[in-house]
């Protein structure tokens, strides 16, 4: 008996060791390595609902590669994929525990800071922002600079699902690219453009 129990539970820990494979496998990007858009949207419910709950304050930011289509048609989608996943490694590293940085899509990025208003976020985004542009990126002889285009803001009352948060976010970030890149710009919680120099 005892052998066969032993048995069994190899079984079912090989079992639970490729579930587990497959659940992080859905969640975390095989080019980033870093977690993708399905992850994001659990997280972004999981704290929309704390807010809703308890009243725990976030911020959002969308981040967004500068002219990245010239990085393709300059070194090729290989070169391209390397910077994706060498910027994924900068924006996950220097994070507190409770943030999170994920890919939202293509060469955009999102990052939910957890008890943090949108004035602090602009500082912790703008740190990364630096980070990024004074880094080089690396690979064979080529010697590649990229910045990003952030924008921020902080959950509200009046946001009952996801959608409204993001979309000020991005409205922000269109702002830092129309206003010449390479910059976070910020819209207050009530959806007014802050100030932000
Ligand atoms: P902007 O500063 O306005 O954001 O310019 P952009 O060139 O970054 O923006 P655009 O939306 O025109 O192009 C996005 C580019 O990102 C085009 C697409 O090929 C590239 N891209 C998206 N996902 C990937 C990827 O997984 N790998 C590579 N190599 N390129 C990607
Ligand atoms: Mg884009
Ligand atoms: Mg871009």
């Amino acid at each position: 008996y005892q052998h066969r129990l032993d048995q069994a539970n190899a079984v079912i820990e090989t079992q639970q060791a490729e579930l587990d494979k497959l659940n992080t496998d859905a969640l975390i990007g095989s080019l980033t390595r870093i977690p993708n858009r399905r992850c994001f949207d659990k997280r972004i419910g999981e704290e929309l609902s704390r807010f809703r709950r308890h009243g725990q304050t976030f911020s959002l930011a969308l981040l967004d590669i500068d002219h990245f289509k010239n990085v393709n048609d300059q070194y090729g989608h290989v070169v391209g994929d390397r910077v994706l996943r060498a910027i994924s490694g900068v924006l996950s590293s220097d994070l507190r525990n409770s943030d999170f940085a994920g890919r939202y899509g293509g060469e955009e990025f999102v990052m939910i800071l957890p008890e943090t208003d949108w004035q602090e976020a602009i500082f912790v985004v703008n740190k990364i922002l630096h980070k990024i542009e004074k880094a080089r990126f690396r690979y064979e002889q080529l010697n590649i600079a990229v910045t990003l285009s952030a924008g921020i803001t902080q959950v509200s009352p009046v946001d009952t699902e996801a959608v409204s948060i993001i979309a000020r976010a991005d409205s922000a970030m269109y702002r830092a690219k129309e206003i010449g890149r390479n910059q976070v710009c910020a819209n207050e919680p009530d959806g007014s453009p802050a100030a932000t120099e």
